[in-house]
């Protein structure tokens, strides 16, 4: 057997058509969806991350700002201006680019956006609505790993779900996400022991992890739905979590690096922005 390849790329590009027709539709209503980035420092992925939702918003026809700040510069300086992007009414959504530099709260940056405008849904707000089952703003990573589930008819209720990886941005929000669609999740993480024995249950698993193809053939379940969330830089080569190669022989589904994961989340991140203009500016 060899796999179905889940084709983030095309399935985001088929969101993207879709929702380019819904900005048409907005800004004939005057309303111009708008996205703010902060980008401090120069960390070199974080560059290229922001270029590229940079390059979609345009495409799509959304309004994008970024605002690139040196390393040096004072916790207040970030706190005024996302005080001030708060206020600002052409700015549907702020992202604030992580990681911060080490000399910054994160989490009290993170906290200062409006979680009207939190479109990353990191503030604890939107964490918690996501919690309890009522989400406003879904994190991207998971947002988009659930649509490309979906998109692929990949049922989810019932099925053992194994999501490896507990960060704030992608394992803990995505567990909650497939829990509320009626899977049975577990979630592992550096301390979990026997970690294959728990991996080989999955009849969907997830990893997030950043370590290059940790997952092996050995670890994964016959016919199961891989989704490789990890993107590690070798060399000049972009590799997953998962040794894709291996593994695409033994399992029904799975997502390559790059091309899966990655493209999914740029383009859920700005059906967040659209989501909340439409949202704010349409009611008022
Ligand atoms: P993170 O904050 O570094 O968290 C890594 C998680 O993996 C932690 O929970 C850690 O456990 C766990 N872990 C590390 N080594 C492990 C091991 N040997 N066995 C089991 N669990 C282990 O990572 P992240 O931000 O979620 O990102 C993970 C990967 O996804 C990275 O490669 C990142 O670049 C990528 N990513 C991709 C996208 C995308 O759009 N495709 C988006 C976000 C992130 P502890 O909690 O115990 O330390």
């Amino acid at each position: 057997m060899v796999a179905i390849i889940l084709d983030g790329k095309k399935t985001a590009q088929e969101i993207q058509k879709e929702l380019s027709l819904k900005v048409k539709e907005l800004k004939k209503k005057e309303v111009t969806p708008g996205v703010a980035v902060i980008r401090v420092g120069e960390d070199p992925s974080s560059l290229i991350y922001v270029r590229n939702k940079n390059k979609k918003a345009q495409e799509m026809g959304i309004y994008f700002e970024e605002h690139a700040l040196t390393e040096s510069i004072s916790q207040g300086k970030l706190t005024d201006l996302i005080e001030q992007l708060n206020k600002n009414s052409k700015i549907d959504g702020i992202v604030l680019q992580l990681p911060l530099p080490r000399h910054f709260d994160e989490k009290r940056m993170l906290e200062t956006i409006s979680p009207e405008k939190d479109v990353d849904g990191f503030h604890p707000l939107n964490m918690g609505r996501l919690l309890k089952g009522d989400p406003s703003f879904i994190p991207a990573t998971p947002r988009g790993i659930v649509e490309l589930l979906d998109r692929y008819k990949i049922p989810l209720g019932g099925k053992r779900a194994v999501v490896v990886g507990r960060s704030d941005i992608v394992g803990k929000p995505l567990a909650f996400l497939l829990l509320a669609r009626n899977a049975t999740v577990t979630i592992c993480h550096s301390k979990t022991k026997d970690l294959s024995l728990i991996t080989r249950e999955g009849d969907i698993l997830v990893v997030a992890i950043g370590k290059p193809e940790f997952i092996k053939e050995k670890m994964v379940k016959e016919s199961s739905v891989i989704i490789d969330v990890g993107i590690n830089r070798i060399g000049n080569r972009i590799v997953g979590d998962v040794d894709f190669n291996r593994i695409k022989e033994k399992v029904s589904h799975i997502t390559p690096v790059p091309g899966g994961v990655g493209p999914m989340t740029i383009i859920m991140l700005l059906k967040n922005v659209l989501e909340a203009a439409e949202n704010w500016k349409l009611r008022k």
